[in-house]
């Protein structure tokens, strides 16, 4: 069975969830802490630590990845405003559970990118 992170306790149902989306590769939920009106995340059922840990066999569940959080987009009626796909990874890039997820986020309208020049 999966690894013991959060997420794979999410994925296992032996934690609850607002699970939207669920297929035979991937796993969305609402975020626990939303920081936009939609904040969905979505997780690899099998779980790979981080985005430096993909390897050729996960294409598929990285472009499942993709093609999931379009779909809870649509459903969730902010595939026409537009949201932003944010993938952390490892310590500068604030990555918090080391089970591999995306970040859906939209509902507002998100600014920039990221906060501050390059140098900050
Ligand atoms: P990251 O910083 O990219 O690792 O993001 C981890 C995200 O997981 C954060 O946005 C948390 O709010 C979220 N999170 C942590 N625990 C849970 C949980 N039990 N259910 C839903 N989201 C969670």
């Amino acid at each position: 069975m999966s690894e013991d992170t959060v997420f794979s306790r999410i994925v296992d149902g032996r934690i609850p969830a607002d699970i939207v989306y669920r297929d035979d590769l991937v796993t969305a939920f609402r975020d626990v802490a939303p920081q936009a009106p939609t904040h969905v995340v979505v997780v690899p059922n099998q779980p790979i630590p981080t985005a430096a840990d993909v390897a050729p066999g996960d294409e598929p569940t990285l472009g499942r990845m993709f093609t999931a959080a379009a779909q809870v987009a649509r459903e969730l009626g902010i595939a026409e405003t537009g949201f932003r796909l944010i993938v952390n990874c490892k310590e500068d890039g604030g990555q918090e559970v080391y089970h591999l997820h995306m970040h859906l986020v939209g509902g507002r309208h998100l600014g920039r990118m990221l906060p501050g020049p390059a140098s900050a």
